[in-house]
C-alpha cells in the first residue's frame, strides 16, 4: 500500500486550508495539500460573493466584536470574538492585500481606498470585496501564493476517508492506552482507485461545510460535511451543530440554488413581495437588512401565510449601470435564467448556507485530539455562536488557517518526538455500488433534512427525522462495508453521518436561538 510522510498534512484547500498551507510552508515545514475537487478551486471559498472583513472608517475592534456578539445572540466564545477582530483586519492587508495581492475594488480605478460595503446586521460599512466575485479572488490569488512555495505538493482528486489515530489503527498494543492522537489519513485517489496511506507529524481538517445534506442550499457538490464526519468517528469533540445559517435569497430559478448576496441590500435591493409590499418590515424593525436568520425565517412566513412560492429581491430603482457594474456575475446569472436583475424583481427562496458549529477547537485550531487541528467552516471556533455575522466566515478561515498552520509547524520544529505506527493494510471489498441507492438515498437525507431539521424545527419533525435518518444510517453503513470505494460512496457515507450529528443536536437544543428555532 502507497505510504507517504508529510511534516503537515492539510485536508481542504479552500481559502482555510490555503492559509493553513502557507503559514506552515512559511515556517519551513513540508505540506502536503489534498483536495477531493478535480480543481483546487472546487470550493465553498470560490462562491463567496459578498466580501471579507476588512476596517471601516470610525471603526474599531470593539465596534467589529459588538456586531459579531449581536448576531450570535449571546453564544459567541468572547475570546474568539476579540481574537478575529483584533487580528482579522491586519492579516486581511498583510496577508491578502500586500502579500499574496488580491484585486480588491477601489473607489475609483487607480485609487488606494478600497470601496467598503456593509451587509446584514453591520453597523457600518467595513466589508471589502472584488465585485461580486470575491471568494474567487481570494481563491485564485492564494492558490497561486503557494504555487510560488516549493516546500507545498498539492494534489487534486483526493478524498480524505478517515483519519489514523493511534488508538484506532497501531498495532502496538501499548498504543490503546495512549492519548487519542492523530497520525495522518487514509485517502483515495479518485484516479486509480488506490487507498494511500498519509503519515502526517500534524493534521488539518479544511474541509468547510455541509449544506449539501439539505435540499436546497447554496453550497457546491463537494460540501457534503465530510470533516465532520471524519473527525466524529475519529473521535474529536464537534459542537453546535444545530446551528445552521439559512441564506435567504437564493434564486428561485433552475436546479441550483444561486445565491443573491444580500450586499444588494447594503447597495439599496429591497425585499418584496408579489405586490411589490416590503413585507420584511412585519417581521423586524431592520426590515430586509435584519440578520439572515430573520430574514430567512420571514421569507418562510410570508410564503406560508399567503401560498406565495417564493419572495423577490428588487433593485430596479438603482441606475442599471451600478447595478451590472457592481453586481456582474449575479446579473450573468439572471440573464442566463432569462432575468434582468437591473430591471425587475427577482425570484428569490432560502436556502442551507453556513455551518456556525463544528469540530471544537481553541484559538489555534487545536482539536480534541492530538495533532488534529481545523480550521474554517469545519470547525467550530466559538466565534458565530448561534448564527454568523455576514462576511466573518472568509476572515475566520484566514485568522484559524494561519494560526493553525504556525503552531502547527511550530510543534514539529520544537517537538520532535514524532512516532509514526505501522498501519494496517487498506482491505478492499469489491460489490459493485448501485447508483440508483446513492441518487436515493441523498434524496431522502436532503428532504428529510429540508422538511423536518430546516428553518422551523419541531420535536414531532424531528423525531420523524429521527427514525428515518436513523434506520439509513445502519442501512448505508452495513452496504459501504461491502462496497467497491469510490468518492460518491465516501460522501454518503458522511453526508448521514454529519446529517444525523446536525439532527441530534436540534433534538437536545429545546430554546429557539440564533438560527436554530423551535417552533414547539
Ligand atoms: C454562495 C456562497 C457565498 C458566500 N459568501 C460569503 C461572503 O461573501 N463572505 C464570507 O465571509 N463568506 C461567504 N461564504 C461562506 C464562505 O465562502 C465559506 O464559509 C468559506 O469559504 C469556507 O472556506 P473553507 O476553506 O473552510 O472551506 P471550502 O472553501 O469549502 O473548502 C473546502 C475544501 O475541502 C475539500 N474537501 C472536502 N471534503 C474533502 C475530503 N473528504 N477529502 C479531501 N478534500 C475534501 C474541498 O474539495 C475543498 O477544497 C459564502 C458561501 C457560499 C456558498
Amino acid at each position: 500500500m502507497p505510504r507517504h510522510t508529510t511534516d503537515v498534512l492539510v485536508i481542504g484547500s479552500g481559502l482555510a486550508g490555503c492559509a493553513t498551507a502557507l503559514a506552515a510552508a512559511r515556517c519551513g515545514m513540508q505540506v502536503m495539500v489534498l483536495t477531493k475537487g478535480t480543481i483546487p478551486e472546487d470550493s465553498n471559498t470560490v462562491w463567496a460573493q459578498g466580501g471579507i472583513i476588512f476596517r471601516g472608517k470610525a471603526d474599531s475592534p470593539e465596534r467589529l466584536a459588538a456586531d459579531i456578539r449581536e448576531a450570535g445572540a449571546g453564544l459567541c466564545d468572547d475570546r474568539a470574538v476579540d481574537l478575529l477582530a483584533g487580528e482579522g483586519p491586519r492579516l486581511v492587508e498583510d496577508i491578502l492585500i500586500k502579500d499574496v495581492g488580491v484585486p480588491f475594488d477601489r473607489v475609483l480605478e487607480g485609487s488606494e481606498e478600497l470601496d467598503l460595503t456593509a451587509e446584514a446586521a453591520h453597523s457600518l460599512p467595513r466589508i471589502v470585496h472584488s465585485a461580486d466575485t470575491t471568494g474567487r479572488s481570494i481563491e485564485t490569488s492564494m492558490l497561486a501564493a503557494l504555487g510560488r512555495e516549493p516546500n507545498v505538493t498539492l494534489r487534486v482528486g483526493q478524498t480524505a476517508i478517515d483519519l489514523l489515530t493511534l488508538s484506532h489503527h497501531s498495532s502496538n498494543p501499548l498504543d490503546v492506552y495512549a492519548e487519542p492522537t492523530c497520525v495522518g489519513a487514509y485517502v483515495l485517489d479518485q484516479a486509480t482507485g488506490k487507498v494511500d496511506t498519509i503519515m502526517a507529524k500534524e493534521t488539518v481538517l479544511a474541509t468547510g461545510g455541509l449544506g449539501r445534506v439539505f435540499l436546497h442550499t447554496t453550497n457546491p457538490s463537494g460540501a457534503c460535511g465530510d470533516g465532520v464526519a471524519i473527525a466524529y468517528r475519529a473521535g474529536a469533540r464537534c459542537l453546535n451543530m444545530q446551528f445552521v445559517q439559512f441564506h435567504p435569497t437564493t434564486l428561485y430559478v433552475g436546479e441550483e440554488r444561486f445565491l443573491l448576496s444580500e450586499s444588494g441590500g447594503g447597495g439599496g435591493a429591497r425585499l418584496v413581495d408579489d405586490r411589490g409590499r416590503e413585507f420584511m418590515t412585519d417581521y423586524h424593525p431592520d426590515g430586509s437588512l435584519a440578520p439572515r436568520d430573520v430574514v430567512a425565517r420571514g421569507i418562510h412566513q410570508m410564503m406560508h401565510e399567503t401560498g406565495a412560492a417564493c419572495a423577490y429581491l428588487d433593485i430596479s430603482h438603482k441606475p442599471a449601470e451600478w447595478v451590472k457594474r457592481r453586481f456582474p456575475a449575479i446579473a450573468a446569472r439572471c440573464r442566463e435564467m432569462g432575468l434582468d436583475l437591473a430591471s425587475q424583481p427577482i425570484p428569490v427562496v432560502p436556502a442551507a448556507h453556513y455551518a456556525c458549529g463544528g469540530i471544537v477547537v481553541d484559538l489555534w485550531g487545536r482539536t480534541s485530539l492530538r495533532r488534529l487541528w481545523a480550521a474554517g467552516e469545519v470547525s467550530c471556533t466559538g466565534l458565530h455562536g448561534a448564527n454568523r455575522l455576514a462576511s466573518t466566515s472568509l476572515l475566520e478561515c484566514l485568522v484559524w488557517g494561519t494560526r493553525a498552520g504556525r503552531q502547527a509547524a511550530q510543534n514539529v520544529t520544537t517537538k520532535g518526538d514524532y512516532y509514526l505506527p505501522d498501519i494496517a493494510p487498506w482491505q478492499y471489498e469489491t460489490e459493485p455500488t448501485d447508483p440508483a441507492l446513492v441518487a436515493q438515498d441523498w434524496l431522502t437525507i436532503r428532504h428529510t433534512m429540508w422538511n423536518y431539521v430546516g428553518l422551523v424545527r419541531s420535536r414531532r419533525r424531528l423525531d420523524r427525522a429521527h427514525q428515518i435518518l436513523r434506520e439509513l444510517h445502519l442501512e448505508i453503513g452495513r452496504f459501504y462495508a461491502r462496497a467497491a470505494l469510490n468518492d460518491g460512496l465516501i460522501s454518503l457515507r458522511n453526508g448521514i453521518q454529519t446529517a444525523l450529528a446536525v439532527l441530534l443536536a436540534a433534538m437536545e437544543a429545546r430554546e429557539s436561538r440564533g438560527c436554530h428555532y423551535r417552533v414547539d
